[in-house]
């Protein structure tokens, strides 16, 4: 079965091999190097000047930049699940919480931000997604980033980058928390977070010392020193090691352009058999398309062209569906599932099959390269 999901995606072979060796303590200097490694490896990629990992699933990472990071009052955006989260997290531990909320295909404008910092001086963070994966939605987070430092530099500012992470390059000049997991762009199962801090949220950070499994002071003054407060995952790390040592190999900036130009030609494939595209901004992880016939189109795909992609969630459900572009994809199996979208909306008498999706798919992908 090909997992075309935005989250898990499929891990490498490669991964998968690294992470078969022999269990090996975490309190050990053969652990420690490789994690000493990965930071390295991380801090590269996410080019912040301090990162930490935590085992846990994204939710987990985002829950402790929230409780780290503000004190006051959080300023969060919601056009969708993720973005909501966020929300419920204040909610869960009494932070009061002001919402920006949109439809899930439309992004936070910058007027609504800036109304929403005036209305309420004691805002003392901000939270948003670089990409809201429930609608495959971009938020043009590094210009609301820059508004809000420019409003007020103590504001910290948290971005979920969880499906936007190994995707692309990322603008993080005003960026205080910058939010990954395992389980998208970088190919392993879930159950590892990462974030990437600002020397401004690391002062926070020491200066509140907050919360017990998830203070992120205790995980600082670990992790500095090549080792973590609790028990690593240490599978997932050296996964992790092997897939970053891997990507670099390759180049990020090779894997952003290809990532680019399938996500891009995928879009075009989609419109080109007649579907459209939900978010009114794409985001270059994924292709969200509307179709009133999801679930038939997903079944189709399973059953008869082995291809696993996911459907919507809440008042989504049964209305679009989402192809997954995150991680080192070979063209050749995007290929099989465009063309397998296609002939499914054949089989469901929709659409006269003659290869036009995979052809438009190929051609763009390969200009855009
Ligand atoms: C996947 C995802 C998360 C994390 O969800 P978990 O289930 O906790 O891993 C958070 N934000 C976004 C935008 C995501 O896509």
């Amino acid at each position: 079965m090909l997992l075309f999901t935005p989250g898990p995606t499929p891990v490498p072979e490669f991964v998968r091999v690294a992470m078969s060796e022999p269990t090996i303590h975490h309190r050990t200097p053969e652990f420690e190097a490789i994690f000493a490694k990965t930071r390295t490896l991380l801090k590269e990629v996410i080019k912040m000047p301090e990162v930490l990992m935590l085992a846990s699933s994204g939710t987990g990472a985002m829950e402790a930049c929230v409780t780290s990071l503000c004190a006051k009052k959080l300023l969060s955006v919601n056009s969708g699940k993720f973005g909501e989260r966020f929300g419920k997290i204040a909610k869960a531990f009494g932070i009061p919480n002001v919402e920006i909320k949109n439809t899930w295909d439309t992004p936070a404008s910058l007027d609504s931000v800036l109304e929403a910092l005036k209305q309420n001086p004691d805002i003392d963070a901000f939270c948003i997604q670089a990409c809201e994966s429930a609608g495959g939605l971009r938020h043009s987070y590094e210009i609301l980033a820059k508004a809000v430092k420019e409003f007020n530099p103590n504001i910290m500012v948290i971005v979920d980058a969880i499906t936007a992470m190994g995707v692309e390059e990322l603008d993080v000049s005003c960026v205080d928390a910058l939010i990954g997991g395992s389980q998208k762009a970088f190919m392993l199962p879930p159950g590892l977070s990462i974030i990437g801090l600002s020397q401004k949220a690391i002062e926070k950070i020491e200066e509140r010392n907050i919360g017990f499994y998830f203070n992120l002071k205790t995980e600082l003054k670990n992790q500095v020193k090549n080792t973590t407060a609790w028990t690593a995952p240490t599978t997932i790390i050296i996964g992790l090691c092997a897939f970053l040592e891997k990507a670099k190999s390759i180049g990020f900036d090779t894997i952003y352009k290809q990532t680019k130009a399938r996500s891009l030609a995928c879009d075009k494939a989609m419109e080109s058999i007649g579907l459209k595209i939900y978010p009114t901004v794409p985001a270059l992880s994924m292709t969200c398309v509307c179709d009133e016939e999801s679930d038939l189109v997903r079944k189709t795909l399973k059953t008869k062209f082995n291809v696993n992609i996911a459907g919507g969630q809440d008042h989504l459900k049964g209305k679009i569906f989402r192809i997954n572009h995150m991680g080192m994809i070979d063209i050749s199996e995007v290929s099989w599932v465009v063309n397998a979208i296609e002939l499914s909306l054949a089989e469901l008498g929709r659409h006269k099959f003659n290869g036009i999706a995979n052809a438009v798919f190929l051609e763009n992908y390969f200009k855009l390269l």
